[in-house]
């Protein structure tokens, strides 16, 4: 049952090589990513995953120093980050960030409206937001705060979640949104990237370090990145090898 845009949408990363403050982090990645599946990139900390991520949306601190980022076939690198997501791409970020004096309801408001345009309609819009923060269990007190504004690390990650669900992304990256999270809210935000999944036919790139995010989300690939690039690629018994054994046999391995 789709909801929505039934178009195959795809994500192809070429060569990238990327730079930040004179240093090479990603060095030649390689990543194609389609409507339906779902990726994880495991790797140990500082190998570029986040780098990945933001430059996937645009953030213009990650130079890029050579080869392509594509969104159905369109080429991203000149993109700006709202034209980026308007495109259906979203990321759900590790170190979420703060924003002083708007509140949240006003900030996604502004956010689906420029997406709308006409189209955007406010009692359904307020109806929404209160139905995808029953559903995260987050107090509905929250949408009326500033953004992530003395949220915990938790509630922060919950917020990009329904940041998510408003904005209706073909496209959803999510860095390490497990880290902080009790296990309740483990669970509940697993199954509601699981739902979300299923409803929209979307494309997933989820980073972790953990197996027991990936008991809720099924991922159909696993990549493990070393140095800027995937060094490995397999199915989910991958992730119990990496659980049993750390990176490093794994990297002696692929290195090879
Ligand atoms: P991971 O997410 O895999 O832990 P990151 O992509 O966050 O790794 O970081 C990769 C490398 O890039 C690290 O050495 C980090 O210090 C560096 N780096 C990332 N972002 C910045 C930045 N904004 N300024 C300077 N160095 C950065
Ligand atoms: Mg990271």
């Amino acid at each position: 049952m789709s909801n929505g845009d039934d178009t195959m949408h795809k994500l192809r990363i070429e060569n990238l090589v990327v730079e930040v403050d004179g240093e090479v982090i990603l060095n030649g990645f390689n990543l194609e990513i389609k409507s339906g599946e779902i990726h994880t990139i495991m790797g140990p900390n500082g190998t570029g995953k986040s780098t990945l991520c933001k430059v996937i949306i645009g953030d213009d601190t990650y130079k890029v120093v050579s080869g392509s980022i594509y969104f159905d076939d369109k080429e991203l690198n000149n993109l700006s980050v709202d034209e980026r997501a308007r495109a259906g791409i979203f990321l759900g970020m590790q170190l979420p960030t703060e924003i002083e004096g708007v509140t949240n309801a006003d900030f996604m408001r502004t956010a689906l409206h420029l997406k709308e345009g006409d189209n955007f309609k406010l009692m359904s819009f307020i109806r929404e937001i209160k139905s995808v923060c029953a559903e995260l269990k987050m107090d509905e007190e929250m949408i009326h705060r500033g953004v992530n504004k003395g949220f915990s690390g938790g509630e922060k990650k919950k917020n990009e979640i329904l940041q998510m669900y408003l904005l209706k992304p073909s496209m959803v990256l999510l860095d390490e949104i497990d880290s902080g999270l009790d296990v309740d809210s483990l669970r509940i935000v697993g199954e509601e990237v699981m739902k979300y999944y299923k409803t929209h036919e979307c494309g997933v790139l989820l980073i972790t370090h953990y197996q027991r995010l990936l008991d809720y989300i099924k991922p159909d690939f696993v990549h493990v990145m070393r140095n800027g690039k995937i060094i490995k690629t397999g199915d989910a018994s991958l992730v119990s090898e990496i659980e049993k054994n750390g990176y490093e046999n794994l990297l002696a391995d692929g290195d090879k």
